[in-house]
């Protein structure tokens, strides 16, 4: 708990004093050097934008700092429409060599909410096995990993069903691997028939349709939580044949008729 709790305070943007608050407070203006803890979130959040053309991006909250889902408030027409031109992940440049990192457009603004609960799970997983613990699960909301079994048998995780609380879509057997579901239905109000919830296609700045909820498997957390938030806005069929191309990671994703679609390693099973 200890180490989900730094994780926060470090790379939370609504803490004024973490890490990446002064990033987003500086780097506007000059490099910035930063923790190699930061700066392999930030290498990693870069590849992952490149690996889904952009689907991916923390450059997104430029517009989604804007939102409120819990007080139903939408950006105001003009500050969207200047907002949404800072959102590229390509504004946000890296030095390998000295672990700084400016931004090259004045209104970029970075959270990193769709990596860093993996990220708090790996390395809370770390702690265990170099602990010398062999069977454990660590979950943070919609990410999980789990490593070894529990007591000879699989670990459960649940799917739940996008739409009706208190039920499952699907139950699934685990070892030794990462899980991470990103849904439409975490933080979210409607208006106008518009659902608005927390994850924003960076093309638009808007809601992403393209799935009611995505689950995806793969070797840990960072990189499951990440093409998670990825695959729901890159929808069913571009997310999927993303999947497909990468070895050991799969995709269960609910599309918005509420179908359950599977990556090509689950469907034999
Ligand atoms: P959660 O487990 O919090 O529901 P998800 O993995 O579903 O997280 O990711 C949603 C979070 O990712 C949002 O709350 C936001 O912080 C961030 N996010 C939203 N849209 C994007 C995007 N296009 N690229 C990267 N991160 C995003
Ligand atoms: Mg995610």
């Amino acid at each position: 708990m200890a180490e989900m709790r730094r994780v926060d305070s470090a790379f939370s943007p609504y803490i004024e004093s973490s890490e990446l608050s002064r990033l987003n407070r500086d780097a506007p203006k000059d490099w910035v050097f930063v923790s190699d803890e930061l700066y392999d979130l930030l290498e990693k959040s870069a590849q992952i934008s490149r690996l889904s053309e952009g689907a991916f991006d923390i450059t997104y909250a430029s517009v989604g700092r804007y939102y409120d889902y819990r007080e139903g408030k939408v950006p105001e027409p003009e500050t969207e429409q200047l907002a949404v031109q800072a959102i590229d992940y390509r504004h946000v440049e890296l030095d390998p060599a000295t672990h700084r990192v400016r931004f090259t457009h004045p209104k970029v603004y970075l959270d990193l909410g769709g990596i860093a609960k993996g990220h708090a799970v790996d390395r809370c997983i770390a702690i265990l096995v170099q602990a010398g613990i062999t069977d454990a699960s660590v979950a943070a909301g919609g990410d999980s990993r789990i490593v070894g079994d529990r007591n000879g048998h699989p670990w459960t995780v649940g799917i739940r069903h996008p739409r009706r609380e208190n039920e499952m879509s699907a139950v699934l057997p685990l070892v030794d691997t990462a899980i991470s579901t990103s849904g439409d239905y975490e933080r979210f109000f409607e208006r106008d028939g518009i659902r608005y919830h927390h994850i924003l296609d960076p093309q638009t700045g808007r809601s992403a349709a393209g799935a009611w909820s995505v689950t995806i498997l793969g070797p840990d957390a960072t990189t499951t939580d990440a093409l998670s938030t990825s695959v729901f806005v890159l929808g069913v069929e571009r997310g999927l044949s993303l999947i497909d191309r990468l070895p050991g990671v799969d995709a269960i994703v609910i599309d918005p008729q509420g179908q359950l679609r599977y990556s090509e390693g689950l469907t034999d099973l």
